[in-house]
């Protein structure tokens, strides 16, 4: 990888020969050719993306949770620490719930682009239209009663059954814990070695996404443009607006949230922290995946920080699986864009639902590149939006994806940290000559 171009830089070439290409169709008036030719390639890309959805959150939960073996042993810390992840999602959500509906980017796109995208997608949106409405008619325990599967493979069928999926994988997953070690071992070997196969398909799908982003941002162009370039420009602005939002709210938790729990919790100084966990930031960036830069973050907060190993080996494995604060995020900024996008209007009932999915989409999202983006079915299945309209994100995901993964990084660290300050531990009391050093 490192003799060859980096995977992201790959990336943004990729979107500005598509964009050129786009741009070029719509000027020369060869739209149909791009339609027909190069559009193909951005829906195999999407396509690869959903095939892996099921697969991915199934084995990686149930991999997940399995490993929590010592959760009984470490009850005292686990409690600390998975109260604390999920009120961090939860707040993560609705801020970025806040900003969405204040800034609303998907409405800079104008009225006639919104309506074509809604007609576009319009037959499936209605259809789920339907669903929703009949979900509405039908009590407000209708929505538990659908989380629940009676017929496994008929949960698997379709990306929209996905919380039956997480929810199967939970029960699966907390009974191995509950089986006797002996009994399991085979079974846990299996997920393990499942897992790792399926992230790796991840990564092979990932490498195809240079030339998915340049075939979905030419088509998408020429589809949106059609005859009048100037929607084009629209289309951007409003893509533009949507990831300063997302990236406001990442900056809220890097730069508010986690410096008000460390000066309210410990007594670590925030510019030591951020020096100490500055080589895990970084990594996190350039590979936009918490799972490869775990080893670093255990060490920055170990040695940098002075958390003991006790909790940095509890604590930081499972947040890099379950606690994602940027993906979440991610997730509710995305999920309102696509639904202004598309002219859908957004209830209370469903603002509920983006944090109750988007909730589950972060602990289940593998701690891998791209990984948000997929979850992102959920959210939209939950909502009623199509999920097609992911392909007005996905160009700009992977920079976006550099900076969740850092807030992702950076809200395990806290958490590390803060436990480990509850647990009576000298953190940032040491190794503080190091730091200049290290950083
Ligand atoms: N890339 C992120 C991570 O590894 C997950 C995501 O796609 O949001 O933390």
């Amino acid at each position: 990888m490192m003799n060859k171009l980096a995977l992201h830089w790959r990336i943004l070439i990729g979107m500005a020969i598509g964009i050129a290409l786009g741009l070029a169709a719509i000027v020369g008036g060869f739209g149909d050719l791009i339609l027909d030719w190069v559009k193909p390639f951005g829906t195999i890309f999407i396509n690869l993306l959903k095939l892996i959805a099921v697969p991915l959150i199934l084995v990686s939960l149930i991999d997940g949770i399995s490993n929590l073996t010592d959760l009984s042993k470490l009850n005292r810390i686990g409690g600390k620490t998975i109260g604390f992840y999920i009120f961090s999602t939860v707040l993560a959500i609705s801020i970025g719930l806040f900003l969405v509906n204040i800034v609303e980017p998907g409405n800079f796109l104008p009225e006639e682009t919104r309506e074509e995208l809604r007609m576009k997608y319009a037959s499936e949106a209605n259809l789920k239209m339907e669903t929703a409405s009949a979900v509405e008619d039908s009590g407000p325990l209708k929505v538990l009663v659908d989380i629940v599967p009676d017929n496994i493979f008929g949960a698997f069928s379709s990306n929209q059954n996905m919380l039956q999926v997480i929810l199967f994988a939970f029960l699966f997953g907390i009974a191995m814990v509950m089986t006797p070690k002996a009994t399991i071992l085979p079974v846990k070997q299996f997920f393990s070695g499942v897992n790792s196969v399926i992230l790796k398909i991840v990564d092979l799908v990932m490498r195809t996404a240079p030339l998915g982003v340049l075939a979905l941002l030419a088509g998408l162009i020429v589809d949106i443009a059609g005859d009048d370039p100037a929607s084009a420009v629209d289309l951007f602005k409003a893509l533009g607006i949507y990831s300063l939002t997302v990236l406001a709210g990442l900056a809220f938790m890097v730069f508010i949230f986690y410096p008000a729990i460390l000066t309210a919790f410990t007594k670590i100084k925030y510019r030591a922290f951020f020096q100490g966990i500055f080589p895990a930031q970084m990594l996190a960036f350039s590979t936009s995946s918490s799972a490869a830069t775990l080893p670093v973050t255990m060490e920055c907060v170990e040695h940098n920080l002075g958390v003991s190993e006790e909790v940095t080996s509890f604590v930081l494995p499972l947040g890099a699986t379950i606690n994602m604060d940027g993906t979440s995020i991610h997730q509710a900024v995305s999920a309102v864009f696509i639904a202004q996008a598309f002219g859908h209007d957004l209830t209370m009932l469903d603002q509920l639902a983006i944090v109750l999915t988007a909730t589950l989409a972060s602990i289940g999202a593998a701690a891998v590149p791209g990984a948000g983006l997929i979850m992102l079915v959920i959210v939209l299945g939950a909502i009623g939006v199509d999920p097609e309209g992911l392909a007005l994100i996905v160009a700009v995901d992977r920079p976006i994806d550099m900076c969740r993964t850092i807030v992702n990084v950076t809200g395990d660290a806290t958490v590390a940290t803060l436990v480990a300050s509850t647990e009576g531990e000298p953190v940032g009391g040491v190794n503080q000559d190091q730091l200049t050093n290290e950083s």
